[in-house]
């Protein structure tokens, strides 16, 4: 077979398999599971990497496991991952009943694709005219909700990170890998310009209760600390540049717990976006110093808590080509294929492209809204079917012959090493505090 002959190949097997596909997939949005609780959907991936014959290491990062394949020719090592957590949506179809997790984000079907891959091309009439190998990997939390249970596998020192990828890259799951590729789902087919990274923070405002109504002068009011920070985070949105994506968003959490009490404690979780992990930290440290001119105004304490981050994700040149012309020549001609989307939101698959020349590449078959209860497969093929013929057909292309494509692709500069990447990912962990009471208060 030439290299179009077993791309057909390939189309043709995963056609051929069609229903079974489908019915994994839907299989997969049945067992919705949160982050680092995903025992069920970890043991069926295990079932699929064992029915192929694979071998694998199971308990990564909780839940995450990695089944590996080698032709037994010099070649690139090309990982293909699939994510295996669920987010918080009660009110999805699918949701489950106990815990609301739901498969709102559509990792079942990107966690699919990467089964359905598998299944093609770890067969020895596809791998015979391949180098280098694959890893599957099975990554967990994504969405990373479910933090107080984190927080505590954190504290326990179970875990060192709340992203499941952030973790396994910490593990050394990554350290041997040339090229990692994944899929996701949406309402079109894409590659998306990059991802914003972000930081999570935790800002405690710390004040002096006292009677409301008797006595607010006794008191220093938490909430007015908070305000005030709040309002002067605001006063310098304008000081973002357009190029950083720049997003800061949160909710209070805490926030008082009587009328006629001076609240004493204010509590202000937020997310600080950006496009480079500069820009975080730029926007992360104007943050801090609203919290501490806050602070400092009233007299008070407040604390700075960076709870975790995720790296912005890179595009790489020669990876989204191969994709594109996949998608635009085999799987979907004729359909518009868009690159170049800039994609505000986060994604930890940023840590890998931090560190590997990496694809996050989206494919149709969803609509509705991601993350809301409308978000749902609306054309089983191309939700089940097509990201799994995605995957495969650029492995082949990565890993053809002495795998020529793949060892370019993977030359490619990445920002960061690893060492340099989990530095930058302490900071994003790290915490401050600015104490301004008088004396006697303390
Ligand atoms: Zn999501
Ligand atoms: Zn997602």
């Amino acid at each position: 077979m030439n290299k179009e002959e077993l791309k057909q190949y390939i189309c043709d097997f995963l056609d051929s398999r069609k229903e079974e596909i489908i019915r994994t997939g839907e299989e997969l949005l049945r067992m919705p599971e949160l982050a680092y609780c995903e025992n069920r959907t970890s043991a069926l991936v295990g079932s699929h990497f064992k029915k192929l014959g694979l071998k694998e290491k199971t308990g990564l990062a909780i839940t995450g496991r990695r089944a590996d394949i080698d032709t037994q020719r010099p070649g690139p090592r090309l990982a293909i991952l699939g994510e295996l957590d669920a987010l918080i949506v009660p009110q999805h179809p699918f949701a489950d009943p106990q815990t609301h997790a739901a498969h709102a984000c559509g990792h079942h079907a990107a966690l699919n694709a990467m089964l359905g891959c598998a299944k093609v091309l770890t067969r020895p009439e596809v791998m015979q005219h391949l180098c280098g190998s694959l890893a599957f990997i099975a990554t967990p939390s994504e969405e990373c909700q479910n933090q107080p249970y984190i927080a505590s596998l954190i504290a326990e020192g179970k875990l060192q990170f709340f992203g499941g990828k952030s973790e396994m890259i910490a593990k050394g799951v990554f350290d041997d890998i040339d090229l990692a590729m994944m899929c996701h789902a949406g309402g079109s087919n894409f590659t998306p310009s990059g991802f914003n990274g972000f930081v999570m923070k935790r800002l405690i405002f710390h004040g002096k209760s006292a009677h409301a109504g008797a006595n607010p002068d006794k008191g220093i009011n938490a909430i007015s600390m908070m305000r005030s920070a709040m309002t002067l985070l605001d006063a310098q949105r304008d000081t973002f540049r357009d190029e950083d994506h720049v997003r800061i968003h949160g909710y209070i959490p805490d926030g008082g717990e009587a009328v006629n009490v001076v609240p004493d404690r204010a509590v202000f979780t937020l997310q600080v976006r950006g496009a480079t992990p500069e820009a975080i930290s730029d926007a992360s440290e104007k943050v801090d110093r609203c919290v501490q001119a806050a602070a400092l105004a009233f007299g008070g304490r407040a604390e700075v808590q960076n709870l975790f981050g995720f790296m912005p994700l890179i595009a790489y040149g020669k990876l989204d080509d191969i994709h594109e012309e996949n998608v635009r020549n085999i799987i979907a001609p004729g359909v518009p294929f868009t690159r170049g989307i800039y994609r505000p939101s986060s994604t930890d698959m940023g840590d890998v492209s931090m560190i590997i020349p990496s694809l996050h590449a989206y494919f149709r078959g969803f609509s509705g809204t991601a993350h809301t209860d409308d978000f749902l497969a609306c054309d089983q093929v191309q939700a089940y079917v097509d990201p799994a013929k995605m995957l495969a057909l650029n492995a082949i292309d990565l890993l053809w012959g002495d795998g020529t494509a793949g060892r370019e692709a993977a030359k490619e500069k990445t920002p960061l090493t690893k060492e340099e990447y989990l530095e930058k990912m302490q900071a994003f962990s790290s915490g401050t505090e600015y104490d301004f009471r008088k004396k006697e208060q303390e």
